[in-house]
């Protein structure tokens, strides 16, 4: 059994916490919003009050925060977990952000005696309430097999992907390849829509052949009921095509297709549709041929 502090309890934290205390682990959890600490008390967990509460006496610290400020201040922020956590505490970030905060995290947690690892996930909502999630894990060897048995809990598919950082390299290609899907099939619904096409009967034989995908599995449905209920939030994959962005810049790289489908997601973010899921990338392209699916 191992003692942790989960810090961030939103759409894939709260299920991921709750499969830690299931695992039969000892789970305190704080998130900014108090009430979604509920669902882990009633799991069997304990609630914090503050990051400092949530990480006294913890011997893993897990984060799962939108984006790379908040990771910093989580962490390194007055009463944060680097100024509280006791020595030898192992920082498992589950959250999506930019490799080299990860790598320069690391580095500031190394100088005050704690241990971290990168581990985003994917496999969106459904995954996190699964435990099916794939994990990416960047870190020592050594500290990735420690972290083992926590990402099993909560995840189906966990490889160390390399040394700390290459995880959200990984997660930024993952990013990068799942936009570029959603972009696709929308158009490809918008398409068959206008050819007044059979959806449901389309979507099923797409998705046996080389089309199929999970983002088809997962959104094609979505996108024909014009439900963009998150799931994954524009604004979150609009961070992420920007981490694709820098670190292809970084790498002198480029990604012309990802820059295209980049500003399709802006654009829906800047259409109002920032709190929906992703799918929602949808209604800008149907837009873009005339048709309107309505706006939040
Ligand atoms: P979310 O907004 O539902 O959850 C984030 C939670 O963190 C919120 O409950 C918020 O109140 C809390 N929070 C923010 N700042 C805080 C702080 N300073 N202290 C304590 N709590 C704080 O987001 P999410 O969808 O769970 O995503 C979390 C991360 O996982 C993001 O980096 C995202 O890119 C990544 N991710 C999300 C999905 C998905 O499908 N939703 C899939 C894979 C990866």
């Amino acid at each position: 059994m191992t003692t942790i502090g989960f810090i961030g309890l939103g759409i894939m934290g709260g299920p991921m916490a709750r499969h830690l205390v299931a695992a039969g682990h000892e789970v305190t959890g704080f998130n900014r919003s108090p009430e979604k600490t509920r669902p882990l008390v009633d799991a069997g967990g304990r609630a914090a009050g503050s990051v400092a509460e949530a990480v006294d006496g913890a011997d893993v610290v897990a984060l799962m925060l939108p984006d790379s400020p908040d990771v910093e201040a989580v962490l390194d922020g007055e009463d944060g977990v680097f100024a509280t956590a006791k020595p030898g505490t192992l920082v498992i970030d589950f959250s999506t952000i930019r490799p080299d905060v990860a790598r320069d995290l690391a580095e500031r947690a190394a100088a005050r005696g704690l241990r971290m690892i990168d581990a985003p996930v994917s496999g969106g909502q459904a995954g996190a309430e699964n435990a099916t999630l794939s994990i990416m894990v960047g870190g020592k060897a050594d500290d990735v097999g420690a972290a083992r048995p926590l990402l099993d809990a909560v995840g189906r598919t966990v490889v160390h992907v390399g040394p700390i950082g290459s995880g959200q390299t990984v997660k930024a290609a993952n990013q990068l390849i799942v936009a570029g899907n959603i972009a696709l099939l929308a158009e490809a619904l918008v398409f068959l829509q206008a050819h007044g096409a059979d959806l449901p009967a389309a979507v099923e034989v797409l998705g046996g052949g080389l089309a199929g995908s999970a983002v088809l599995t997962q959104k094609a449905q979505k996108m024909l009921d014009a439900d963009y209920t998150p799931g994954f939030r524009i604004d979150l994959h609009h961070k992420d095509m920007g981490i694709v962005a820098d670190a292809a810049r970084a790498a002198g790289v480029v990604t012309p297709v990802g820059a295209l489908v980049a500003q399709l997601v802006a654009a829906t973010r800047a259409a109002g549709d920032g709190g929906s899921d992703h799918s929602a990338l949808h209604r800008t392209i149907a837009g873009l041929s005339g048709e309107a699916t309505g706006r939040p």
